[in-house]
């Protein structure tokens, strides 16, 4: 059975497969390598990547871009609610979990970010069967290494949705050295550093004889492109509002316009050192035109720039190394094509060349696809893939509320995982205590207030005795995909509960995630006949077309009576204004229309020389 490896990124997704000794990226029916990580809803149908993408700035509201900045989170998470402002589509609240609403066939209808991810998914596994010519339900899915437990299980949610096997997850720059280091026999030491559109990923692996040691992992899950894109936006919409004495922030559609051309000219002044953006009628019938020179978006973002740079800096320090342990610097996502990005981190390692043979945009769903090889069992692939040996490491610190909020750290940012460590401090805190709840948090701060809560549960019937005399353990359990369980024991009654954190606040019940899959599968089953629909549609038109060249067909002239050929085109003006007026007519409507063209023109091509066999190559 093959396993292929994706790469579900905030922007861009990719997919990747191991066959025959080899890696392949997969084109999408598109011809492409890279599928964005778009949904479209319209009156008929969902549309997912490249053709989702080219309506963006005009179909904004009903069109879902970079929905892993909202999966896993709450609704009252400041990065949602930061992001809500500037994201085209609507975002609401259900039960404090972040929803995106739609208009989709002509009905307004709510999606989790977790349906969302999963119809992208889906269109990913339909790219790997094609290729394939078979089934694919196993996977990896790639994920940021600082995805925190909730975002992980989201998106393994999504995996299950899509009606996808996950084998597991893998962070996103672990994959990339995967990609780097399967070719490389030499013990060295990598650093990874992943820039994308959402998220900022460093990690250092230590390679050698196929082990892959992580050493550290540090990064920012909200910081990329995007950031860059709106700094230049809010650049221009000052601008803009400066020079009309106006504020176009109000419109909705012009600041998606404007944002989009933002990406543009960002991108352009990756390679040019200055930029025109040139935006007709933007508000109120205003045009925009203006010119940025590199110089100035650098300075725009300086400061997101040098945060990367912190961030590598902090890392190394958490790996125990310097710069010059580090013999090569891989780069990954597509924002590291911008030059100050890579001016910043050669100066930071002295010179050293920056790694990008591989396509920044590939090396993550590359690694991925290799390791699913491995995990799949596949008997062909080989020895090097076989003997990988992945050692990757928790990306921030879990540990549990004790009094005045203290953060009692279980597990430690950056040990390896898989781990289980238990902590047998926690007592009871008042006198004849009959219950005890534990608060799980995640992150680096002394007082939890700061950190992250994951979830909470409780244990019940614990004896009343004395403060301090009833003891728990309490067990911290994180598997190969970074996942979470948790569970308190009090010692003396045997009392015992767990909860695996991802089910807890917000996260999706195996029901409703049943629900969802019978939902996308509904979805796929409507696309797939809205699609069928269409061709017979274009069949017909088709045909109609060829049969009205037909009649004009220079070998046919003089031969056909005037009567025959009004009669014809008479039929086909009636067909083709039948087809305008249907919005979405059904096959065999199309398939019987077809059948009285042919059968009005068959008897009057036959009186033709070579008429009948021309009529049959229609
Ligand atoms: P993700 O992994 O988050 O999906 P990608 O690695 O695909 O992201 O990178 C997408 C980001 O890279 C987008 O913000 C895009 O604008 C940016 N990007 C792509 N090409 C360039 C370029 N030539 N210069 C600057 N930014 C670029
Ligand atoms: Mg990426």
């Amino acid at each position: 059975m093959p396993a292929i490896g994706i790469d579900l990124g905030t922007s861009n997704s990719c997919v990747a497969v191991y066959r025959n000794g080899q890696t392949h990226i997969i084109q999408n029916d598109q011809g492409s390598r890279l599928t964005p990580s778009l949904v479209q809803f319209t009156e008929h149908d969902r549309l997912i990547g490249d053709a989702a993408k080219s309506s963006l700035s005009s179909d904004f509201e009903d069109t879902i871009y970079q929905i892993k900045r909202l999966i896993g989170r709450t609704y009252d998470d400041p990065v949602v609610q930061d992001d809500i402002k500037t994201l085209g589509y609507k975002v609401i609240n259900d039960k404090n979990k972040p929803l995106v609403r739609v208009s989709y066939k002509k009905k307004v209808k709510s999606f989790t970010p977790e349906a969302i991810s999963a119809m992208i998914l889906e269109s990913l596994k339909q790219t790997a069967e094609d290729f394939m010519g078979k089934p694919v339900t196993d996977a990896i899915i790639t994920v940021p290494a600082h995805f925190n437990d909730a975002q992980r299980s989201a998106t393994r949610d999504a995996g299950k949705i899509a009606g996808l096997n996950v084998l597991r997850m893998i962070n996103e720059p672990t994959a990339a050295a995967i990609a780097y280091g399967i070719e490389t026999k030499e013990k060295q030491n990598i650093l990874i550093f992943d820039l994308g559109g959402g998220t900022f990923d460093v990690t250092i692996v230590n390679i050698e004889d196929n082990i892959f040691d992580v050493k550290a992992t540090g990064g920012d899950t909200h910081l990329g492109g995007n950031d860059f894109d709106n700094r230049l936006t809010d650049y221009f919409i000052k601008e803009f509002n400066k020079a009309n004495k106006c504020d176009m922030s109000e419109d909705k559609h012009a600041l998606s316009r404007l944002r989009v051309q933002c990406e543009i000219i960002k991108k352009q002044l990756s390679s040019g050192t200055s930029a025109k953006l040139n935006i007709d009628g933007l508000y109120k019938g205003k045009d925009l035109k203006s010119t940025i020179m590199r110089v100035k978006f650098e300075e725009l973002n300086s400061d997101l720039f040098k945060n990367t740079i912190k961030i590598v800096k902090k890392t190394l320090s958490d790996a125990g190394m310097k710069a010059k342990n580090i013999s090569k610097v891989v780069l990954v996502g597509g924002s590291t094509r911008i030059p100050k990005i890579q001016q910043l981190l050669k100066k930071h390692f002295e010179g050293k060349i920056l790694s990008k043979t591989i396509n920044v945009d590939e090396a993550v769903a590359y690694g991925a696809g290799v390791l699913a090889a491995k995990l799949s069992g596949d008997t062909e692939i080989m020895s090097d893939v076989k003997e990988i040996d992945l050692r990757d490491v928790l990306p921030l610190s879990v540990g549990w509320r004790s009094r005045g909020d203290r953060m009692n750290i279980v597990l430690r940012k950056n040990t390896k995982i898989p781990i289980t460590d238990t902590d047998l401090t926690p007592a009871t805190t008042v006198d004849n205590q009959t219950k005890a709840t534990f608060y799980i948090y995640e992150g680096e701060r002394a007082c939890v207030k700061h950190n992250h809560l994951l979830g909470s549960f409780s244990l019940h019937n614990i004896p009343p005795k004395p403060k301090n005399q009833e003891k728990f353990s309490l067990c911290f359990a994180i598997d190969e995909s970074g996942i979470l369980t948790v569970s308190a024991r009090n010692t003396s009654s045997g009392e015992e509960n767990q909860i695996v954190i991802s089910n807890n606040r917000g996260r999706l019940s195996a029901k409703e995630i049943d629900q969802m899959r019978e939902e996308a599968e509904k979805f796929r089953k409507e696309d797939e006949e809205f699609k069928a629909r269409n061709k017979a549609r274009n069949i017909l038109e088709d045909y109609v077309y060829a049969i009205k060249h037909s009649v004009d067909n220079p070998d046919f002239q003089g031969k056909m009576s005037e009567q025959h050929k009004i009669n014809i085109f008479e039929k086909c003006t009636e067909i083709l204004n039948w087809a305008k007026i249907q919005e979405d007519p059904e096959i065999d409507e199309c398939e019987k229309k077809k059948i009285e063209l042919k059968n009005l023109c068959r008897p009057i091509f036959a009186k033709l020389p070579g008429g009948e066999a021309h009529l049959q190559t229609l």
